[in-house]
């Protein structure tokens, strides 16, 4: 029997369906789980009569079974399993055989991982892998970072059975050295974030302030996403709106107003205020689901506040068209926060990110796929240095003319009193990141009127204390710019 293309450890939702889809390129699986269970359900059932599927239930048979340099792609539950796998694959593997762990790991981990292998000979790749249980079985986006040795071999498997653009792009390219690929994956989650809790605010405005019934608002998507917002979630979202149970009644309706969450999206955020990155979108984004979690004292509070919201009084069309171009501009701005985090990890790790690359991996097959990003791709290939996606004259020209629109959408969500503070953050930014002069030097001020913490001076070299009070005498404390 002829040696197997590659190996999938881990057939639960994801591994399964990874495995079926890379059988139907024509390459051959051996497929190993950590209980036999799952391995006889699948070969019971989606796996079965597939020649290119073979079932393995001891690890080194699973392993001979493969061809030189052994490929084996783990889809298994992020942590400790992660380590415990590498430790038994290890002394099963030879010099230049490649792990690659496409499960939703911590980058800080996959750096670890990466060393580690590496000491062994092993060549280590961190992919992140979005779309979920359809995209893994008809085209993911991938985002593997690591070994660039073992992407080489990878590439051939990876760039078939990833998704693709319209024009045949593979949505899968290599990121960056070591933990790059989860570090994407991460912010990903993040900006998926963002997008969300936008069109949440949306969709409140629209229902809330203008008093739109759900078919209306699932017909505004839908042209929507016929334009520039055209995207996965704008499209899901119309579902969404549209979609009845047996009794007639709208499923959206029943559902309890109380956000989940796994953790990708705090993890963003962590990172952004450990990198000193402002990323304030993302961030809203995920206190946005903390405060939708606290249920029980939002019922208190809004009897105890008789809180109601206010019909929105001016045009209604107008307002609508305002939102679409708030949305449009709110998204841009959580982008370039995220972009503005990737250039901060070169400079902190040393990667070199492929931006441009980045844009076209999440074009197709994941959560944020967007025709957006196509236009992230062009600023980057016009300008692979760009520094802030705003900074390019593409989002240049969209911004002045569409953040009118985002400053009436702000508006509107005070006066009819709506909370939107991802929108709210947006316009923030946006005027915060244009403006010449910041109020900071009263900050600087205070700092050193409490602390002695110094401040520099317009024009002049060097950090200065004042003595404010006239009793804190000369000595200043260490300076520090974060
Ligand atoms: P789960 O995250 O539910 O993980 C289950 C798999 O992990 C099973 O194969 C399980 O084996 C295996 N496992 C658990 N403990 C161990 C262990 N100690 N050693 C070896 N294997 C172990 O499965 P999913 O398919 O949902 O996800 C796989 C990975 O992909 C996860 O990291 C997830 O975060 C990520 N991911 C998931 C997405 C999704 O939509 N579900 C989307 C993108 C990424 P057993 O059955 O024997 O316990």
């Amino acid at each position: 029997m002829a040696n197997s293309n590659i190996g999938m450890v881990g057939l639960a939702v994801m591994g399964s369906n990874l495995a079926r889809n890379m059988a139907s390129h024509g390459f051959k699986v051996s497929c190993w789980n950590y209980t036999p269970d799952l391995t006889d359900k699948f070969f019971n059932g989606a796996a079965k009569g597939n020649d290119n599927l073979v079932p393995f239930y001891d690890l080194k048979e699973f392993v001979d079974s493969l061809e030189k340099p052994r490929r084996i792609f783990m889809l298994i539950m992020a942590g400790s399993p992660v380590d415990s796998m590498i430790e038994q694959l290890l002394p099963l593997l030879d010099e230049g055989d490649i792990i690659v762990d496409g499960g939703n790991s911590h980058y800080p981990d996959t750096i670890r991982r990466y060393e580690y292998c590496k000491e062994h000979g092993i060549n280590f790749v961190g992919c992140g892998v979005s779309g979920g249980e359809e995209g893994a079985l008809h085209g993911p986006s991938l985002m593997p970072g690591g070994s660039k040795k073992a992407w080489e071999a990878l590439k051939p498997i990876l760039q078939t059975i990833c998704a693709h653009t319209d024009n045949g792009e593979p949505c899968c390219d290599y990121v960056g050295d070591s933990g790059a690929g989860h570090f994407v994956k991460m912010v990903h989650n993040g900006i998926e974030y963002g997008d969300m809790e936008l069109i949440c605010e949306t969709y409140n405005l629209l229902k809330n302030g203008l008093g739109l019934s759900n078919d209306e608002m699932r017909d505004i998507f839908k042209e929507w996403n016929e334009g520039e917002l055209n995207s996965f979630l704008i499209e899901i979202t119309s579902n969404i709106l549209g979609y009845k149970d047996e009794n007639g009644e709208y499923v959206v309706d029943t559902i309890l107003d109380k956000a989940g969450q796994k953790g990708t999206g705090k993890w963003t955020g962590i990172e952004a205020l450990d990198e000193g990155v402002p990323l304030t979108l993302i961030v809203d984004a995920v206190f946005g689901r903390c405060l939708s979690s606290m249920k029980d004292e939002r019922v208190k509070a809004a009897k105890e506040y008789n809180k109601k919201v206010v019909k929105y009084e001016g045009d209604k069309a107008e307002l609508i068209e305002n939102i679409r171009r708030a949305l449009y501009v709110s998204k841009i701005i959580s982008y370039a926060q995220g972009y503005q985090l990737f250039h901060k990890a070169t400079e902190t790790f040393g990667w070199e990110l492929n931006n441009g690359g980045i844009a076209l991996m999440w074009r197709g097959g994941c959560i944020i796929r967007s025709k957006f990003l196509g236009k992230i791709k062009e600023a980057f290939d016009k300008n692979p240095n760009l520094e802030n996606l705003l900074l390019d004259d593409y989002f240049k020209n969209i911004m002045i003319e569409y953040v009118p629109a985002l400053r009436e959408v702000v508006k509107a969500a005070v006066d009819t009193g709506i909370a939107a503070s991802s929108f709210f953050s947006a316009l923030s930014y946006f005027d915060g990141f244009t403006s010449e002069k910041l109020p900071a030097n009263m900050i600087q001020a205070q700092r050193d009127y409490f602390g002695a913490h110094t401040y520099e001076v317009i024009g002049k070299e060097g950090h200065f204390h004042t003595n404010w009070t006239g009793e804190g005498g000369d000595i200043s404390s260490t300076a520090y710019n974060r």
